[in-house]
C-alpha cells in the first residue's frame, strides 16, 4: 500500500463517560478502517487512532461534529504519535477507575433510536416504559454515589437478564455500559392505584390510566424527577379541580404534548423555540397563545403565554399517543412544598389530591423539576434551571478552592465548585418551608457526595435571616464568606460570560439585604468580581407592612402616591383607592408617617407591583411576581412617549420615582388605557437607565454592561434595554445559562467568596 500511515493520540474533557462516548469512538474508527483503541481515563477519554492519514483527519473532526447527544466536550487534544501496528480497534478496560474527576451526565430525554424501539411490535421492549440507552435516560436523578456504575445507582435492585446483560457487555452496541438499561423481564415496572392504595388490576395500566383521563381524573405519575399530577389539558372541569385541590389559585400550570404540531394548535412556536423544546434536554418553553386554542382557559388565566414541553420519558410517549392535544403536567406538590418523589410520601401527600397514581418501582435518589426556559433578545433565559440541565457546570475562566455557596432565600440553588467548574444545583425552592430546607440541606450533602467536593469555604447572603445564611453560620470548621445579594446578581452574570470586572452592573429585583439594612433592589453597582461600589438606585420608600407590602401591592402603591402627592393624593379618582376601604389607605398612611414597621427599599419589582396596583391590575398577588408579570404582558406595542424621570446626584445618583408616578396618574385620570400606561412605564426605564448609564460611563470610564436580577425575566425590558445600550456602543451581558433571578445567586456567591478568599 502506497497510502500515508499515521498515528495520533486525542485526549478528551468534560462529560464522556456513562453517555455512550466510547461505543461511539469504536463505530467511528470502524467506519474509516481506523486501528488503536480507545480507554476511560482519570480525566476523560484517550484515544490512540492509526490508519490512512485522510481518514483520521475526518475520524478527528467526527468526534466533535457528531459526538452522542449526551456528551459534552470541554477540552480536545490531538498529539502525533508513533504507529504501534495495532490489528484492529478496541476497547480497553480502564486501570485507574477513577470517574471522580470526570462529569456526570444530567437526565435526557429517550432518544430517537429508543423511541423508534419503544412503538416497534417487533422489539423486545415494544411499549416498555422505562426503555433506554447511553444515549438517553435517567442519570443524575438516580445516582446515589460515585463512580457511576450500577451498584451506585437505583437500578441496583435490578439484575440484568441474560439479554440485558449481553448489550451492555457489547461494545459495538448502543446499550454498552448503559448503567440504567433494563427490560421488561429484569426492569422496574408500572403499577396503577387507586388515592387509597388499592391496586387497580389492569394488564394494561397505562391505557387505563389514559381512559381515566379522558373523564377528567386527577393522575400522579411518578416521573424522572419526581411525581407530576396530570390532567387532561382541554377538560375545563378537571383543570378546575385541580387548582381547588391543589390551592394553587392561578399561578400557569405547564402543558405537555406529543409533538410539536400538537403544541402549534395552541401556541406559536418559531424556529427558535422549536429547537428548545425538541433538544435532548426538554424544558418548559414559554410560548406566545394562539387565540382562539382547544385548552382550559384555566390553565394559564390572564396569562399571554403557556409553558409547554414534549415527552422526555418513554411513559410520556405511551400516554400521549392516546390521542390528548396537550396534558397538564403540574408538579407534584401542594403549593410551595418541594415534589414529591417517593411512592409512599407520594401517596401521603397527593391522595387528597389525586384520584389515582401511576407508580414505578424505580427510585428516584435526587428530585429535580422541569427546567422552564424562554427565548429573549437571541437567547435562551432560564427561569428555572434544574432537569436536563444539572449538572451540567458552568466553565470558568480560572480555577478556584473548592467553595459551598448556599444561594438566597426564594428560588434556592446551591452551588459547588471544584478546580475550573462550578456546578449549580437543581432548583430547591423557597427555603421558608420547612420540607423545602430539608431538601436544602440534602442536596448539599448529595452534590458533595457524587462531586467528590469537600468546600473549604461557605459562601453565603448578607441577610441574617435567610434560612441558608444561617445554615452556613451553623457550620464549623469553615471559612465563612457573606455577600451581598446585588453584588452576587452582578457577579453570576460576569461568571458565565467568563468576564472579570470592573463593569456597570444592573441590579434589577424585588427584594435584597443592602449593607446599610435596607431594602435594595434597585441597583447600579460598579463591581468587579472581589468588591463592588453603588453608584445609584432609587430613592427609598417606606415598604408598609414589610413582607406584607410584596403580598399586596396596593401598600405599595400608597407609598408611592404618598411620596409624589402628599395628602393630595387622597383626591386622586383611582381604581386603587376605590377598592381599598379608606381607613385600611388610612393606616397604611400612618405607618409611612409613624416609620412603623416600614422598612426602606429601593426595588424596581416594588415600583412595577406599585404602579400594576395603581393602574388597576391588581391589588394582591397569588404568587411572587404576579403583578409586574401581568402589567408587562398588558403593555401594547404602539409608540406612546415616556414619561418624565430625574435622579439627584449627590455622593451618587439616587432615581426618583416622584416623576413617572405622577405621570402615571395623569394618564389614569385623563382615561389612557393601562396598556397604553404600562408601554410609557417600560420605556420610560428603558431611557432613563440608558442615559444614567452614559453618565456613569464618562464618570468611570467603563463601557461594560451587566444586567441581572429578577425584574429582567421582563423580556420588554431586557429586550429594550439591550437595543438601546448597545445603540449607545456599549458591551451588554445578560444571562443565558443560569437564571437572572435569584436561582442564579450562588454561582455569583461563589465566584465573590473565591475572589475574596484569594486575595
Ligand atoms: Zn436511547
Ligand atoms: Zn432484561
Ligand atoms: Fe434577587
Amino acid at each position: 500500500m502506497t497510502e500515508e500511515c499515521v498515528a495520533r493520540r486525542v485526549e478528551i474533557n468534560g462529560i464522556v463517560q456513562g453517555v455512550g462516548f466510547r461505543p461511539f469512538v469504536y463505530k467511528l474508527a470502524n467506519r474509516y478502517t481506523l486501528k488503536g483503541e480507545v480507554a476511560n481515563t482519570s480525566s476523560g477519554v484517550f484515544i490512540h487512532i492509526e490508519g490512512n492519514k485522510q481518514h483520521i483527519e475526518l475520524f478527528c473532526s467526527d468526534i466533535s461534529e457528531k459526538k452522542p447527544p449526551l456528551a459534552h466536550i470541554t477540552e480536545i487534544d490531538f498529539f502525533d504519535e508513533l504507529v504501534n501496528n495495532h490489528r484492529d480497534f478496541t476497547i480497553v478496560d480502564s486501570r485507574e477507575q477513577s470517574v471522580m474527576t470526570t462529569l456526570i451526565s444530567p437526565d435526557v430525554s429517550v432518544c430517537d433510536d429508543c423511541r423508534r424501539e419503544l412503538f416497534d411490535l417487533h422489539d423486545r421492549r415494544f411499549q416498555y416504559p422505562f426503555i433506554n440507552c447511553t444515549n438517553c435516560g435517567p442519570r443524575y436523578t438516580i445516582i446515589d454515589d460515585i463512580p457511576y456504575d450500577r451498584p451506585k445507582t437505583s437500578m441496583k435492585h435490578f439484575k440484568m437478564c441474560p439479554l440485558c446483560q449481553a448489550e451492555y457487555d457489547n461494545p459495538a452496541n448502543r446499550r454498552f455500559h448503559a448503567q440504567p438499561n433494563a427490560c421488561k423481564d429484569c426492569g422496574p415496572h408500572i403499577d396503577l392505584y387507586d388515592n387509597t392504595r388499592q391496586k387497580i388490576a389492569t394488564p394494561k395500566p397505562i391505557e387505563k390510566t389514559t381512559k381515566l383521563l379522558k373523564q377528567g381524573c386527577i393522575i400522579a405519575i411518578k416521573g424522572l424527577g419526581g411525581f407530576h399530577l396530570a390532567v387532561d389539558a382541554e377538560n375545563d372541569q378537571a383543570v378546575a379541580t385541580l387548582r381547588k385541590r391543589k390551592h394553587r389559585e392561578e399561578k400557569p400550570f405547564a402543558l405537555i404534548s406529543l409533538d410539536v404540531e400538537s403544541v402549534q394548535s395552541y401556541a406559536k412556536v418559531g424556529s427558535e423555540e422549536e429547537k428548545l423544546l425538541t433538544s435532548p434536554q426538554r424544558p418548559i418553553v414559554l410560548l406566545k397563545k394562539k387565540e382562539p386554542n382547544s385548552i382550559a382557559k384555566a390553565v394559564a388565566p390572564r396569562n399571554c403565554y403557556f409553558g409547554a414541553m414534549l415527552p422526555y420519558t418513554p411513559l410520556h410517549y405511551l400516554l400521549l399517543s392516546h390521542g390528548f392535544t396537550a396534558m397538564v403536567m403540574t408538579s407534584g406538590n401542594m403549593r410551595e412544598e418541594p415534589i414529591a418523589i417517593d411512592n409512599n410520601d407520594a401517596f401521603e401527600r397527593l391522595s387528597d389530591i389525586a384520584d389515582y397514581f401511576l407508580i414505578h418501582n424505580r427510585d428516584i435518589y435526587l428530585r429535580s423539576d422541569d427546567s422552564i426556559v424562554r427565548k429573549t433578545s437571541g437567547d435562551t433565559r432560564f427561569i428555572r434551571r434544574s432537569r436536563g440541565y444539572v449538572p451540567v457546570p458552568v466553565f470558568l475562566n480560572k480555577k478556584v478552592p473548592s467553595i459551598l455557596a448556599c444561594g438566597a432565600e426564594l428560588k434556592n440553588t446551591i452551588c459547588l465548585t471544584k478546580a475550573n467548574k462550578a456546578f449549580l444545583s437543581q432548583h430547591i425552592g423557597d427555603l421558608e418551608n420547612p420540607a423545602t430546607y430539608d431538601f436544602f440541606k440534602l442536596t448539599i450533602q448529595h452534590m458533595q457526595r457524587i462531586l467528590d467536593v469537600q468546600p473549604e469555604i461557605i459562601a453565603f447572603d448578607l441577610h441574617p435571616d435567610y434560612l441558608s445564611s444561617r445554615y452556613a453560620q451553623e457550620q464549623k470548621d469553615i471559612k465563612k464568606i457573606q455577600i451581598q445579594h446585588h453584588h452576587a446578581h452582578i457577579v453570576s452574570a460576569m461568571a458565565e460570560n467568563r468576564i472579570d470586572g470592573p463593569v456597570i452592573g444592573l441590579a434589577f429585583d424585588g427584594t435584597g439585604y443592602g449593607t446599610d439594612g435596607a431594602i435594595w433592589g434597585g441597583e447600579i453597582l460598579i463591581a468587579d468580581i472581589e468588591k463592588f461600589s453603588r453608584t445609584a438606585h432609587f430613592a427609598y420608600l417606606p415598604m408598609p407592612g414589610s413582607a406584607a407590602a410584596i403580598k399586596e401591592p396596593w401598600r405599595m402603591a400608597v407609598s408611592y402616591l404618598y411620596d409624589a402627592f402628599g395628602q393630595d393624593f387622597w383626591n386622586l379618582d383611582l381604581p386603587v383607592l376605590k377598592a381599598i376601604e379608606a381607613d385600611k389607605v388610612k393606616i397604611i398612611v400612618d405607618m409611612i408617617r409613624k416609620k412603623i414597621n416600614s422598612p426602606l427599599t429601593s426595588s424596581l419589582g416594588r415600583l412595577f407591583d406599585g404602579i400594576a396596583s395603581i393602574v388597576g391590575i391588581r391589588n394582591h398577588v397569588l404568587f411572587e411576581g404576579q403583578a409586574a408579570m401581568e402589567l408587562e404582558m398588558l403593555a401594547s406595542d404602539q409608540v406612546a412617549g415616556i414619561y418624565d424621570y430625574e435622579w439627584e446626584t449627590t455622593d451618587r445618583h439616587k432615581i426618583l420615582t416622584r416623576p413617572i408616578i405622577q405621570g402615571v396618574v395623569k394618564d389614569m385620570l385623563q382615561g389612557l388605557h393601562p396598556s397604553v400606561i404600562s408601554h410609557k412605564f417600560h420605556q420610560t426605564l428603558i431611557r432613563m437607565f440608558s442615559e444614567l448609564c452614559e453618565v456613569i460611563r464618562k464618570e468611570n470610564d467603563l463601557n461594560r454592561i451587566i444586567l441581572s436580577g429578577g425584574v429582567f425575566q421582563n423580556s420588554l425590558l431586557l429586550t429594550g434595554l439591550i437595543n438601546a445600550l448597545e445603540k449607545r456602543k456599549f458591551k451588554v451581558f445578560s444571562h443565558s445559562k443560569v437564571p437572572a433571578n435569584d436561582g442564579g445567586i450562588s454561582l455569583g456567591q461563589a465566584m465573590v467568596a473565591a475572589a475574596v478568599a484569594g486575595k
